[in-house]
């Protein structure tokens, strides 16, 4: 069987590497780089570790499992008829394609808004690496993990940084808890400005409904864009994702997509550990197993700075604290969600828990 997978994302190289040896599998990227880390980029901008760092796979590794790999080669549309990818560099035959093709930073709607990067590919990170060894200072848009993870490492590395979040809280959670996370960041330098609008920016820094923040160098690090338009021109239904069942399928046949770039009960998963579960899932499936990705429960687990952030589950509503580290929130009397601060590695231990719906 031929799998064809349109993007080298962790959801794209998971899958491959899944289902390599047992398929004829082809990952076409319109990059011209071998899979890298997102997560880390902002350690690379910080300068903690070197850029070859980032790369976990090698050339050869594609080759050694047999893993043909097509980069710089854009796919532009899914003949569904003929059962064929069409790319700018030729036509590929699949027996099933997947999508992976992920999404792109969302960018500020205001005035000025040339004036504001934003962090998506290593491309976007060696550019504000550049601009920041130039200016020494920057002022981040977005109280969401990817801002926050920017911020914390760039201020342990001991550049200037700000935080402009029109919310009240950070990463969606409660008063308390973001409370704590924004102490720890305070700790290690960065400034925040919270319930602060950005209006327009210029050159030289961001204006706000709180007033003009000066600063050059200004990254917009909230929300993403799920890339649908390969799904869109191919007459495959989207809405803010492209749209997929509980088997990942899409409205067209034998075409299945996973990662960001898929909407599944209007929820769009957004990390890379629901990227990379969502694939080892469609692995299964794809080789004829019963297998389900339950769409239902998300966690993700982060690193500011030094300080680790496990956001488990449903985490709306009253909670309460188990230990001084884990605060555990309930539908009923049962555990639905736990924030864990500091110490991830016992949030493995719980998220399975809550998973399986242990008391
Ligand atoms: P992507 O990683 O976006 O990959 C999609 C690939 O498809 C891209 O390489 C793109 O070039 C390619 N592509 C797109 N369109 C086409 C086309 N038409 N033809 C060919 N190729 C195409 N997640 C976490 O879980 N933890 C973290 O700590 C974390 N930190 C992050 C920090 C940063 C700075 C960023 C930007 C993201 C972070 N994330 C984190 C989010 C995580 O990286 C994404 O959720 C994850 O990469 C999504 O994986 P994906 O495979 O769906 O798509």
């Amino acid at each position: 069987m031929r799998v064809v997978i349109v993007g080298n994302g962790p959801g794209g190289i998971e899958l491959a590497k899944r289902l390599a040896g047992e398929f004829d599998v082809t990952v076409v990227e319109k990059e011209n780089l071998p899979h890298y880390s997102k997560p880390l980029l902002s350690h690379y901008i910080a300068d903690f570790i070197p850029e070859e760092k980032l790369f976990p796979y090698s050339r050869e590794w594609y080759e050694e499992r047999g893993i043909n790999l097509l980069l710089g080669t854009e796919a532009k549309l899914v003949d569904r008829l003929r059962k064929v990818l069409v790319t700018d560099k030729g036509e590929i035959p699949y027996d099933a394609l997947v999508i992976a093709t992920g999404a792109r930073a969302r960018e500020p709607e205001v005035p000025g808004k040339e004036h504001i990067l934003t962090l998506r590919t290593l491309n976007d990170a060696k550019l504000i690496k550049e601009r920041l060894e130039e200016e020494g200072e920057i002022t981040i848009l977005g109280g969401g993990f990817i801002a926050l993870e920017l911020a914390g490492n760039l201020a342990k590395a001991g550049h200037t940084v700000r935080v402009v979040h029109r919310g009240r809280t950070l990463l969606g959670l409660d008063g308390e808890l973001s409370e704590i996370i924004m102490e720890r960041l305070e700790g290690a330098g960065v400034e925040f400005h919270l319930e602060t609008n950005a209006l327009g920016a210029d050159e030289e820094g961001l204006k706000t409904d709180k007033g003009y923040i000066r600063g050059r160098l200004k990254v917009c690090a909230f929300g993403i864009v799920p890339n649908r338009e390969l799904a869109l021109k191919s007459g495959i239904h989207a809405g803010r994702g492209i749209l997929i069942d509980d088997r990942f399928r899409t409205s067209a046949r034998d075409v299945y997509a996973i990662g960001d770039c898929a909407e599944h009960g209007g929820v769009v998963g957004g990390t890379a550990k629901a990227a990379v579960e969502q694939a080892k899932v469609l692995a299964n499936l794809l080789r004829g197993a019963d297998d389900r990705y339950d769409f239902s429960f998300r966690s993700a687990f982060f690193k500011f700075a030094d300080f680790g952030v496990a956001i488990i589950g449903k985490t709306k509503g009253s909670g309460s604290w188990l230990g001084e580290d884990t605060k555990v929130f309930y539908e009923g009397e049962s555990p639905v969600g736990a924030v864990v601060l500091g110490n991830v590695k016992k949030a493995f231990r719980l998220e399975k828990a809550i998973k399986e719906g242990l008391p």
